[in-house]
């Protein structure tokens, strides 16, 4: 229990902890900071706190304006850190709680900080590793029988994405331009994307110490380089896409924004929801084998708000559990060339869709490539976005009596700009 009074429907009881950037308007400075409950535990105010064998040397990463020198000192000293924050912030330890100073300085409402980005992404990889949402795509694309491309079921499919296009939830994002070809009898036009869509992910972020170019992260070590987990809403231009990425994949359909939400949940905070891995038929080559089960249940749930409608609809909700492939797999696939991964990388989950057709992931399965129009309420409908509304995601672990969440990812679509 902490001395911070959590609501059971927060997502950031003691259990989670995650780890965030944000500012005041008092205090433009941007600092890493815990969120617990409604508040955020301001590290650099704390630093002197963390006084375990690693961190008292340390204690200059919580200075810091990103989280990248903390999460490159690797896992022991992650732990260390998590279990001085369950401590000061316990409703048995006196440090902070009857430190009237201290707490007035160390506390800020969530409600009155912004965020920022956790880290300077220096890459983001995105995967495709949801076989429900693969299969979905390719059968729309390629008919049920030819679904899933040939190496789908031996590799963890990914491609390699735009960093400088990431942004913090809450950002708005811009309605592309760009070059399609909606009749195959007829020259390409240019105009604004008309399928505009979101992709319900998740992504994490990397940690401890780089592997050198030329080495690997062999899979049984790749459990060290994976720091936690964000929401992440992949908005994606279909239009542009489907004419674009034959033969090198995705490209502008994808870099006029990605949004990932504020709060890290770590690892070592999911650990209760692991979960049973997706059985893999057939066996992955041995570089890809680990035994342990590192799935998570991770309840999803996508809104859209739209103009039309005061309150968001709930349009999907999945769970993290329908991925085929690990991130442990996938980080371990990533290197496996000798690819040198650094701390603060981002690599994201693919779309996340269930089984039925309420758990889809994005709007091109929902409406099944406008053939099914989702139903709003009040006769509103939509097959992809409109311009002003707006995406909204959040996820949560229920525990007994408490949830471990990732509060909201969100984003506005805005119309594009006229050229
Ligand atoms: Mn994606």
């Amino acid at each position: 229990m902490s001395f911070i009074a959590v609501d059971p429907e927060n997502d950031f009881p003691i259990e989670n902890l995650p780890y965030g950037v944000f500012s005041t308007p008092q205090n433009n400075r941007h600092r890493i900071g815990v969120a617990i409950g409604d508040q955020i535990l301001d590290l650099s105010v704390v630093k002197h706190l963390f006084d375990g064998p690693i961190l008292k040397n340390s204690q200059h990463v919580f200075e810091e304006p990103t989280l990248n020198s903390f999460m490159e000192l690797g896992r022991p000293a992650w732990k260390e850190a998590r279990g001085t924050l369950q401590r000061i912030l316990s409703a048995e330890e006196p440090i902070l709680k009857d430190n009237a100073d201290l707490r007035a300085k160390a506390f800020v409402l969530q409600s009155k900080a912004e965020m920022h980005l956790p880290a300077r992404i220096g890459d983001y990889t995105d995967f495709y590793s949801s076989k429900n949402h693969a299969y979905n795509v390719g059968c729309m694309f390629r008919g049920p029988e030819n679904a899933l491309m040939p190496n789908w079921t031996h590799l963890p499919v990914g491609y390699h994405g735009r960093a400088s296009s990431v942004v913090i939830s809450g950002t708005p994002i811009r309605r592309p331009n760009g070059q399609t070809r909606p009749d195959e009898t007829q020259p390409p036009n240019f105009g604004p994307c008309r399928l505009m869509d979101m992709e319900l992910e998740m992504a994490f972020f990397v940690g401890g110490p780089s592997n050198m170019l030329g080495t690997n992260i062999p899979i049984q070590e790749s459990e060290d380089h994976i720091f936690g987990m964000v929401l992440m809403n992949d908005w994606s231009a279909r239009d542009i896409q489907k004419w674009e990425y034959v033969p090198l994949g995705p490209f502008l359909a994808k870099n006029m924004g990605t949004s990932i939400s504020p709060w890290i949940v770590t690892m070592d905070a999911l650990k209760p929801f692991i979960t049973e891995n997706m059985k893999q038929e057939p066996t992955p080559l041995s570089y890809l084998q680990h035994s342990d089960n590192y799935n998570f249940d991770i309840n999803l749930n996508v809104f859209l708000k739209v103009p039309e409608i005061t309150d968001p609809v709930l349009v999907s909700k999945s769970n993290f559990k329908y991925m085929y492939w690990t991130m442990k797999q996938q980080l371990a696939h990533h290197t496996i060339t000798g690819c040198n991964v650094n701390s603060g990388d981002l690599m994201g989950s693919g779309t996340i869709s269930g089984t039925t057709p309420d758990s889809f992931g994005s709007m091109l399965e929902l409406c099944w490539k406008g053939t099914k129009p989702v139903e709003l309420g009040n006769g509103v409908t939509r097959k992809f976005l409109q311009d002003g509304d707006e995406v909204i995601m959040k996820g949560h672990c229920q525990g007994n009596g408490y949830r471990v969440g990732f509060g909201t990812c969100t984003g506005k679509v805005l119309p594009a700009n006229k050229l």
